[in-house]
């Protein structure tokens, strides 16, 4: 019989898919013997059957009610005892933390009775109105959806009666008055009373959590993150501690190391006399935690030590939600913390250091995406100016964009932008998503958009308090900015500046470089030893897509070891059009052989340079791609001027000549037509004439005493008898090539049919690349060019992809290609080396992939190729 509740003392931290990532935790640190209030998790299990069922699991009342009493008697107290009530907080927990379902409803158990014997008990009247009127205030607007301004305007207007400024000014009778109040809002946007069955409060607030699972902000979220939309979460039911009972109480979050820097040492704020929601949403202005030695230092003491010992239980850094009661420290929650890129690595090295980790976990515990997030460039400090104001620097980058105010201004925006908020909650979510930054005039590093900018990976300065944002202007200290005009953001330092400030390489591009060592600098050192131990365990290669020499050049010093693409394509472009233009409209042998006998030399000093880059390791030369009239001018522009100078009497000569070449060789359909092996057969001379210079190339490389590696690649193969001519042609001009060293000739997997003809292709091919671009476009039937902007939103929003196919392989489909392209062509050519050029090969979930599917390199762009790397060590370990 499947169980839906679990106490505290039942869980632990590796129940996560059952009890959420909170429920897990509890249970681990109740365990510990750490002071939890006493409590139980409703699971995933259930919360999938309300949402397959929309109703609760028959057996869960009876489970919830069964573990009800055990809490009651171990607190000593009755939900629902009017005498001396006991209160529950019901906290949402999934698996991985959302901060687009923040459902939290506190001081459930609280009704017209039980409210005054919560104020003789704690001899705390106005404390017992004020917690009543936070129940329903919360539990009308997350239950039943009440709007949260109404009872805005009800709190307004109870400070106004009264005289005063702040909610804590506000005597018990007047928050009495305020319950009624509030009441009314409640009956008046739900048609029925407010619960005053406690009972029927737990229930419904429990729905409301697993309801609140699909909640739109939460499935955008979800989307984003690449969470399945299906784990459902767990519910956690807690006795209620209170921050709010005084000077001696108070709530606050710690973190066992910098979240920013990964420094050690002890990182929170603290918020007196308050409940934890006042500190993450970031209303009030808390003080550093070390301060709470100060105000308590006994509690400090305390929880510095619990610190220490989550730390150890969890081997990494840990954040921690607690409340001080009367001088009683109670735990929340933890987890382990999230931290930005840079600490990331610093943590992880530092971990091996002290012998908790070993470096094949540190390898699991940064990622691709953060160092793709590491080299994304910052400002240059010089170029920058004054900055306008200076906040806290909350999440790092550097973030260039046009101001928005909110998440619609976002999406309407055409360009980059930065959002700007006095704070931000969870309906701002879309708009943290498109934006390239986030500015909030309040919260610290602990709030809502802190934390939500730092998991994104986005840049964030919050807490700028200088800044005033009124109706759609912000001003910052006399000068007023509209929706529109542009700022820069340094998420690193805090500053804000007015217009684009000039971006520089980031740090660890320029170590990458070689501009800069590792010696001394912390992150540098970390991503240093960390490459080293990625490289060495991985056993999937990194190689480039590079054209030119420099560009090989750097993709060597990221840690390529060989170019998988060079498109050849690219080197027919600029002056040389003209070459190609001879080549498209000759009229016969003779002259496209003078046309191929002009390009000849250039394209062997292209793969001169090349090999020189590239020296001792393989590079991978595809032969010409693209339809030829795309080197042409385009049929709109050559026709206005055909017809211009026909209207002007004159002879349109050249033009038109090449006009009715690009009439000739016009598709309705070019991405499906004449290109790659296609023209390689349809014009001769053409591939005959790039092998030749590859050939003449090596020689001459081979002749200065270099070790050039080529090897001929050919496109779009669909046919074996396709790539069997093609070799042919080949082998007889490397044949005639004396001094060249063997050149291997294989072949681009990227039509569907080559992949599943794979075994008969590789009887003709030493090495398959796949091209995964074409073979994404040619699987699902979309468009590289023209989807992303037509309906792959659509898509998205329903769903039908989490992130765009283009982006991330799919590898139910276009790799199922690939898993079968692998088998038939190795069962065939048993050894035959295997490899992947699309841009698949420089995205970390891509590249776990081809580990997984047993290639032997992926090949990406330069500036890719350290993110590969390391997802390639992290796949093999
Ligand atoms: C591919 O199709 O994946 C590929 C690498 O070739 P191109 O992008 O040049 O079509
Ligand atoms: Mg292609």
């Amino acid at each position: 019989m499947s169980r839906y509740v679990y106490d505290f003392v039942e869980g632990n931290k590796d129940l996560k898919d059952l009890l959420g990532g909170k429920g897990a935790n509890l249970a681990e640190m109740t365990r510990m013997g750490l002071p939890v209030p006493p409590g139980f998790t409703v699971t995933t299990d259930a919360c999938r059957e309300y949402l397959h069922t929309g109703s609760m699991p028959e057996a869960l009342p009876a489970e919830v009610e069964h573990h009800l009493r055990l809490v009651e008697g171990k607190i000593g107290k009755s939900f629902g005892d009017p005498g001396d009530p006991l209160l529950l907080s019901v906290r949402s927990g999934a698996k991985f933390s959302m901060p687009g379902m923040m459902e939290t409803i506190l001081d459930i158990g609280l009704n017209d009775a039980t409210v005054a014997g919560l104020a003789r008990r704690t001899s705390d009247e106005r404390f017992a109105w004020d917690s009543y009127r936070r129940l329903i205030q919360m539990f009308g607007r997350t239950v039943f959806d009440v709007p949260g301004g109404d009872f805005e305007t009800e709190l307004a207007h109870a400070r106004d009666a009264a005289g005063v400024h702040s909610d804590a000014e506000l005597s018990a009778p007047q928050l009495r008055e305020l319950v009624t109040a509030y009441k009314k809002v409640f009956h008046g946007h739900t048609g029925r009373d407010f619960p005053q069955s406690v009972h029927e409060q737990l229930f419904l607030a429990i729905t409301a959590v697993f309801r609140s699972w699909n909640a739109e902000r939460a499935r955008v979220y979800r989307r984003k993150e690449r969470i399945p939309q299906e784990l459902g979460t767990a519910v956690n039911v807690m006795a209620m501690v209170f921050g709010n009972r005084g000077p001696d109480s108070g709530t606050g979050v710690a973190f066992t190391r910098d979240p920013a820097t990964g420094r050690r040492g002890v990182y929170g704020d603290y918020l007196s006399n308050a409940q934890g929601e006042d500190v993450v949403a970031g209303i009030r202005n808390t003080v550093g935690l070390a301060e709470l030695g100060t105000i308590d230092p006994a509690s400090y003491r305390q929880l510095l030590s619990i610190m220490e010992r989550l730390e150890q239980r969890y081997r990494d850094l840990c954040d921690i939600e607690f409340t001080i009661e009367n001088g009683k420290l109670w735990m929340l929650q933890t987890r382990v913390g999230k931290r930005t890129p840079a600490a990331a690595f610093v943590i992880a090295a530092q971990l091996v250091d002290e012998g908790t980790i070993t470096l094949d976990e540190a390898l699991q515990r940064v990622s691709g995406e953060q160092l793709a997030q590491l080299m994304f460039p910052s400002f240059d400090e010089e170029a920058a100016g004054t900055p306008l104001t200076t906040g806290v620097p909350a999440s790092p980058g550097a973030a260039v964009g046009a101001i928005v105010f909110d998440s619609a201004q976002a999406a309407a925006a055409i360009g980059p932008v930065i959002l700007v908020r006095r704070e931000t909650n969870p309906d701002d979510l879309p708009g943290m998503i498109a934006a390239q930054g986030i500015l909030t005039s309040r919260g610290g590093k602990t709030s809502h958009a802190a934390v939500v900018a730092r998991g994104m990976g986005k840049t964030c300065v919050c807490g700028a308090d200088e800044l005033r944002i009124g109706d759609g202007v912000v001003s910052i200290n006399g000068r007023t900015l509209s929706a529109g005009d542009t700022i820069s953001i340094d998420g690193s330092t805090g500053r804000v500046y007015a217009g684009a400030v000039p971006v520089r390489a980031s740090k660890v591009v320029r170590y990458f470089e070689r501009e800069v060592t590792a010696h001394g600098d912390p992150l540098l050192s970390a991503v240093e030893r960390l490459m080293i131990h990625a490289d060495h365990t991985a056993t999937l290669g990194v190689h480039a897509n590079a054209d030119t020499g420099p560009d090989a050049a750097r993709a060597r010093r990221f840690g390529a070891t060989g170019v998988g693409l060079c498109r050849t394509e690219h080197m027919f472009l600029g002056d040389r059009r003209v070459l190609v233009e001879r080549l498209i409209l000759a009229e016969d042998d003779a002259g496209r052989a003078q046309a191929l006998a002009a390009l000849l030399p250039l394209q062997r000093a292209d793969f001169e340079e090349l090999f020189a880059a590239m020296d001792g390791l393989p590079v991978t030369i595809r032969l010409i791609d693209p339809p030829l009239h795309e080197f042409l001018p385009p049929l709109e522009e050559l026709t206005a001027r055909v017809a211009r100078a026909e209207a002007l009497g004159r002879d349109a000569g050249r033009d038109g000549v090449l006009l009715a070449a690009v009439r000739r060789m016009h598709e309705a359909n070019p991405m499906l037509g004449l290109r790659g092996v296609r023209l390689g057969l349809v014009i001769p001379g053409l591939f005959a004439m790039q092998v030749r210079a590859i050939a003449e190339a090596a020689a001459a490389r081979v002749a200065t005493g270099g070790d050039p590696r080529p090897e001929v690649m050919v496109p779009l193969v669909g046919a074996v008898q396709e790539l069997e001519t093609v070799r042919a042609e080949a082998e007889a001009v490397l044949a005639g090539v004396p001094g060249a060293p063997p050149i291997r000739i294989g072949t681009m997997i990227e039509v569907p049919r080559a992949a599943l003809i794979a075994g008969q292709i590789a009887g003709a091919a030493e090495f398959f690349s796949f091209g995964t671009n074409d073979l994404t476009q040619m699987t699902w039937g979309f468009s590289r060019d023209d989807v992303e902007g037509a309906f792959f939103g659509r898509y998205l929003e329903l769903g039908v992809f989490g992130v765009s196919p283009f982006e991330t392989i799919d590898s139910e489909g276009v790799g199922e290609l690939v898993r079968i392209a692998v088998t038939r062509g190795r069962a065939a050519r048993p050894g035959l080396t295997v490899g992947v050029c699309g841009e698949h090969g420089g995205d970390p979930a891509s590249v776990r992939f081809f580990h997984d599917a047993g290639l032997d390199y992926v090949s990406c762009s330069p500036f890719r190729v350290p993110i590969a790397r390391l997802e390639a060590g992290r796949a093999a370990g």
